[in-house]
């Protein structure tokens, strides 16, 4: 990095502590928690939710397990029994076959249908584990990564990537892909998990996509859409 790049990113981080300290003010910092399901459980889900929502991820999740004893059964199937019971999905004709992919290659690479080898890999070793996967990018491996071992993984979604930007953490040009590590770089491992959360209701709650309701936002201080639109909105009354 250049000098200017250090300095760049210097600023970025140091926002980091006032945002954290904002979101625990609106919001509870939850704790992870082992999940109940399995960690291939989470990888499949995320591999639905692609492209819909979490209603029709659900909806489709469930419906592998109502129709499949088990993931083998699902590795095994007719791609066109998976295709008709992932439908809710969206895009079933390309996440079937992408799923059967998935779990022929664990399968292959380990014998068994399991990723739970994972948690005793080193993080980066993991993740390049998962993202060599077709179809898994580094959100999804950074979700199965945080949510079923509670490893320091930080996932980039939709609603952190926008609220990311307009604080400022991450610029403007960088790409959903690249903000990955960079929030890892500014966000301390053992938050990982609850501050992922945070700027996810925050999102949906007051920073949204349709309107940045800053009037109710205590981040206003550290915000650089909040700068920019306060400026712009001075200028326009004075000038
Ligand atoms: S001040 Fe406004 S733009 Fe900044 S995080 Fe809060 S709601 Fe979003």
């Amino acid at each position: 990095m250049t000098t200017t790049q250090v300095s760049d990113f210097k600023r970025r981080a140091a926002k980091y502590t006032a945002v954290s300290t904002g979101l625990d003010s609106l919001y509870e910092r939850p704790i992870w928690k082992a999940p109940t399901h399995t960690a291939l459980d989470e990888l499949i889900d995320c591999i639905l939710s692609q492209s819909t929502n979490d209603a029709n991820r659900d909806k489709a999740f469930a419906a592998l397990k109502v129709n499949f004893a088990d993931w083998d059964a699902v590795l095994n199937a007719p791609t066109q029994a998976v295709i008709n019971a992932i439908k809710p999905a969206g895009l079933a004709n390309q996440k079937a076959p992408r799923i059967q992919q998935v779990l022929r290659t664990i399968y292959a690479e380990r014998g068994t249908l399991s990723i739970d080898f994972l948690r005793e890999m080193p993080l980066k070793d993991a993740r390049n584990w998962l993202t060599a996967l077709d179809g898994v990018g580094p959100k999804t491996a950074a979700i199965v990564l945080c949510f079923a071992f509670g490893l320091p993984a930080f996932p980039v979604d939709t609603h952190i990537y926008r609220v990311g930007q307009r604080i400022g953490f991450i610029p403007s040009k960088m790409s959903a892909d690249k903000a990955h590590p960079h929030m890892e770089a500014i966000v301390p491992g053992s938050d990982h998990y609850h501050f992922h959360l945070q700027m996810i209701w925050h999102g949906r709650q007051i920073c949204t996509a349709r309107r940045a309701m800053c009037e109710r936002c205590p981040l206003t201080q550290v915000c650089d859409y909040y700068a920019q639109t306060h400026v712009t909105e001075g200028k326009s009354k004075h000038g």
